[in-house]
């Protein structure tokens, strides 16, 4: 039996055999495209290949590449765990031909691999074709057909519907009618007892025959009209689920029964002490009893096993968990796996991470990004799986508490807004809501559930909705980047489009040659204006897209076809650029003073700031600040000239030291920048020198996720504002003090003062109080046996209380005491009641205070002895004392 590693070795042989170039996978997180966060499939890496704007050569090429199916067009993530062949993360081995061979080849040779080399029974292979669409004037698929004939006997090819056997890169663009390739693994029994044949069961999400290859004949090109041309270059993509192949091969029925899954699901089974049952096992067992608690395991385990995959690649690829876009999914994903583990496999704590080095043990080797990173990832995981746990347990508070009242109120159900609120500030799914809710006798109310969900689906697409328009041609060509050489060039319009984002329109511009940096790799995109003989255009930002610089302008030139200067802003760029050039010399600095551990896990530069994100497990000292800051400073002073190599292959920049990041797609040809002993993969703008930084300045050092630090520092002229801000405000400081010599030491001398006079201000004020106290008790009316003691008087708010209750402990017998006191001309009146008065002659100094403060235009309440309020009016506090003791009735 061929492991899971044989199988992907004999694929690349199989293909290289046949003159394919083998290339790497593609990172699984995509940085530089707006359309896409992660790579779905294996031919993301070659859409601007496909859409004409990178060179096609090799055309013949394949690979393993990572995929993740959680997002978008295709979101396989609540099916993961429940079926037995859909992951998030899965290998798709492919195969493509960039205007090389098309159907037949691709047909022949597919047919050829999985056949005569890899031994599959042809009697248990289906084919689809495309059954064409008349409404679109598209006829079948018969060149297709035809090929497969050759293989295939005609009851084992299938016509398939649009929607399983024509593919579409997105709403317009390359397309095309596509065969995939179906196995029918049942057992001989499952055979027997469904009466069936293979043919029956083809795409009717039987889970025991599945597509396991789909082959992309792409041929046309759609339009944003609906409108199908031709496309100039006809393109095979090929796609095949490495795991599903390992399945077949090994005679498994479940994906997770082969040596891709198996160690990781032994794994949880040793640290859980609970049972997966492989799909033999549960053929083989007679007694059904228990068979839905453990279902629930094995959907659970298998659950963990494939996210662990999906969590740790993403963050080996630079992608770590957060609020936000990708950074969301992912942390979605984590939760997704905690709740299960913790639902079904009772794990209260931390439990994913567990299973990392098993998974770098079998997974490490093909993927030495993974070892690399092993200890940042772990950390990650558990940290975010402790604070997921926390915010768990605050749920589950809540839900009791929602519970609780439910009962309270006698009634059975939770409503669904509730539940949603759960989800949505918790991560509460519905299902374990209703879970936790059944266990305790109550049901949710699923549709208003839906219906929140529902709502707030909308909310965000309305928020995101992009309208593209056709790209209109004014000139055919490839767009040329001019901007490491120049600020400004002469240039044409290659093509436009309107965009339209929320009401809001913009155009897309396209340069025959354009010295305008879009943005890529942490730098912002540049501005600047377009200029022609008649007018002035702004460019008000530059975005890549597809290898190309797509600018961003306002408005439209009112001749498109004229010749242009298209000059950057050079002050941005300058800046920016001491800002770029700033962080390779700070990623060098951090390497020296922190160690080697450090690794760049993202950045942003823009004119006016940087920003610089790295692994390093506590944070950085005041002292190693200072010394990376004395370093990169150094270097600037030291004027290093900027040393760029354009086009090196890639290997060759790695042997010059250049420093590769983790997760970045690199070509085979690669710019490497270097400055002094700094020497890196870039594709940005740099200073010519160092010295044009001006200056270094950290201004924060802070924690952005487990493992990873962030630092944010200025350079240059901002450096400078910097420093006045800080020159201005020592001077006003400095002036206070009367410009004293000795800042430092009057500054100490006053606070020390300070310290000193409050201490004895309150020892005044408190004697004070024991003195007015004596003298109110004195000066005492008695009315009815109840002691009356009011005052009017200057004193600060806390002092009245401190007051109140010195008359109140020096009066044995009945009392009403109340004080109108003034602070800086604020009214405030306090009064204070004995208990007996409260007891026995349910006085209440909270609703007295309330009603009296009318008097001075304020409000207050307290206690039923003892109560306070403010007020605006310190004019009417003789009155509101003599209203209080009206109020009393004594
Ligand atoms: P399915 O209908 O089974 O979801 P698909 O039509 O979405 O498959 P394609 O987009 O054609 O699949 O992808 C090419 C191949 O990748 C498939 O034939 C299959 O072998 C594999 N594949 C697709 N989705 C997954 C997944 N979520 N997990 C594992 N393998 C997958
Ligand atoms: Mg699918």
């Amino acid at each position: 039996m061929m492991t899971a590693k044989e199988i992907r070795d004999s694929f690349k042989k199989f293909f290289e055999s046949k003159e394919h170039a083998i290339v790497p996978s593609a990172p699984m997180v995509i940085k530089d495209d707006p359309t896409l966060m992660f790579t779905n499939a294996g031919m993301n890496q070659w859409k601007d290949i496909i859409l004409g704007t990178r060179d096609p050569e090799p055309r013949r090429r394949a690979d393993t590449q990572k995929c993740l199916r959680v997002s978008g067009k295709h979101n396989d993530l609540e099916e993961v765990g429940h079926d037995t062949y859909h992951h998030t993360m899965f290998e798709m081995l492919g195969n493509w031909s960039f205007g090389d061979y098309f159907k037949e080849g691709a047909i022949d040779m597919a047919w050829e691999y999985l056949v005569d080399v890899l031994k599959l029974n042809p009697e248990d292979l289906y084919v689809t074709v495309f059954e064409g669409s008349p409404e679109e004037n598209i006829p079948r698929d018969d060149e297709a057909a035809k090929y497969w004939a050759k293989h295939v006997p005609a009851d084992h090819i299938i016509n398939g519907n649009k929607h399983d056997n024509f593919w579409e890169m997105g709403d317009t663009g390359p397309c095309g009618p596509c065969s995939e390739i179906h196995v029918d693994s049942r057992t001989p029994e499952q055979r027997k007892a469904s009466g069936k044949t293979g043919r029956e069961l083809v795409n009717q999400d039987d889970p025991q025959v599945i597509e396991i290859w789909n082959i992309v004949f792409m041929q046309f090109n759609r339009k944003a009209d609906g409108s199908l041309e031709p496309l100039s270059m006809n393109v095979i993509d090929t796609g095949m689920g490495f795991e599903r192949l390992v399945r077949m091969l090994q005679g498994k029925h479940s994906n997770y029964d082969t040596d891709v899954f198996q160690p990781i699901i032994k794994a949880e089974q040793q640290i859980t002490g609970l049972k997966y049952t492989t799909f033999e096992e549960s053929e083989n067992s007679e007694n059904s009893e228990n068979s839905e608690a453990s279902e629930a395991i094995n959907v659970a385990m298998r659950v963990c096993a494939d996210h662990l995959r999906a969590v740790a690649f993403s963050i080996a690829d630079g992608q770590l968990p957060s609020n936000a876009k990708a950074g969301y999914v992912i942390r979605r994903i984590l939760r997704r796996a905690v709740r299960y583990a913790y639902t079904f496999l009772g794990q209260k704590e931390a439990f994913l991470y567990k299973l990392l080095p098993t998974l770098v043990e079998e997974m490490g080797d093909a993927f030495p990004e993974l070892k690399a990173q092993q200890q940042l990832i772990g950390k990650v995981m558990k940290e975010e799986e402790d604070s997921f746990l926390r915010t768990l347990d605050k749920g589950i508070s809540m839900l009791d508490k929602a519970m609780e009242q439910l009962r309270a109120e006698g009634k059975t159900e939770l409503d669904g807004v509730q539940a949603f609120r759960l989800f949505d500030t918790y991560g509460f799914p519905l299902d374990l809501t209703e879970l936790i809710c059944r266990e305790n006798g109550f049901t949710v109310n699923e549709e208003q559930f839906n219906v929140e969900m529902q709502k707030q689906k909308d909310r965000a697409r309305n928020a995101a909705q992009v309208e593209n328009s056709d790209w209109v041609e004014l000139k055919a060509g490839e767009q040329q980047f001019v901007g490491y050489d120049n600020s400004e060039y002469e240039t044409e319009i290659l093509r436009y489009r309107k965009v339209t984002q929320k009401k809001n329109e913009f155009y897309e511009l396209v340069l025959s040659a354009t010295p305008f940096y879009g943005e890529m790799g942490g730098q912002v995109g540049e501005q600047g204006v377009l200029v022609s003989e008649n007018e002035t255009i702004e460019i008000i930002d530059t975005k890549r897209e597809n290898n190309q610089s797509v600018h961003i302008v306002k408005q439209l030139p009112k001749d498109p076809t004229a010749q242009f200067m298209a000059c950057v802003d050079t002050d941005k760029r300058d800046a920016s650029a001491a800002n770029h050039t700033a962080t390779h010399l700070l990623d060098y600095a951090l390497k020296q003073v922190l160690g080697d551990h450090v690794e760049q896990k993202g950045s942003f530069v823009s004119p006016d700031t940087l920003r610089f994100d790295f692994s390093h497990f506590e944070k950085v000292s005041d002292e190693q600040l200072r010394e990376v800051e004395r370093i990169v400073n150094d270097m600037i002073r030291q004027d290093l000239p900027l040393d760029e190599h354009r086009d090196t292959p890639f290997e060759e920049a790695k042997e010059m030291g250049a420093i590769a990041l983790f997760g970045e797609k690199y070509g085979d040809k690669v710019r490497v920048v270097r400055f002094g002993p700094s020497c890196e993969f870039c594709g940005g703008i740099h200073a010519k020198s160092t010295g044009r930084i001006g200056m270094f300045k950290i201004i924060s050092e802070s924690s952005v996720a487990a493992g990873i630090r962030r630092i944010e520092a200025k350079t240059g002229k901002e450096c400078e504002e910097l420093l006045y801000n800080l020159e201005d405000t020592l001077k006003a400081v400095k002036s206070f003090f009367n410009n004293a010599k000795d800042l430092q030491g009057v500054i100490r001398k006053y606070i020390e003062e300070h310290d000193t006079m409050k201490k004895e201000i309150e020892s005044f004020q408190a004697q004070a109080v024991e003195r007015a106290a004596k003298q109110l008790v004195e000066k005492a009316r008695e009315v009815n046996g109840v002691k009356v003691v009011t005052a009017v008087l200057p004193m600060e708010p806390a002092a009245a209380k401190d007051l109140a209750f010195k008359v109140r402990a020096a009066v044995s017998g009945s009392l009403l005491c109340v004080l109108g006191t003034k602070h800086q001309d604020k009214p405030q009146l306090t009064i204070m009641l004995s208990d007996d008065l409260v007891a026995e002659h349910s006085l209440n100094a909270g609703q007295m205070v309330r009603e009296a403060a009318k008097l001075i235009q304020g409000g207050g309440g307290g206690q039923p002895h003892f109560a306070q309020a403010g007020g605006k009016n310190a004019d009417g506090l003789s009155a509101a004392v003599d209203k209080v003791v009206e109020l009393a009735k004594l």
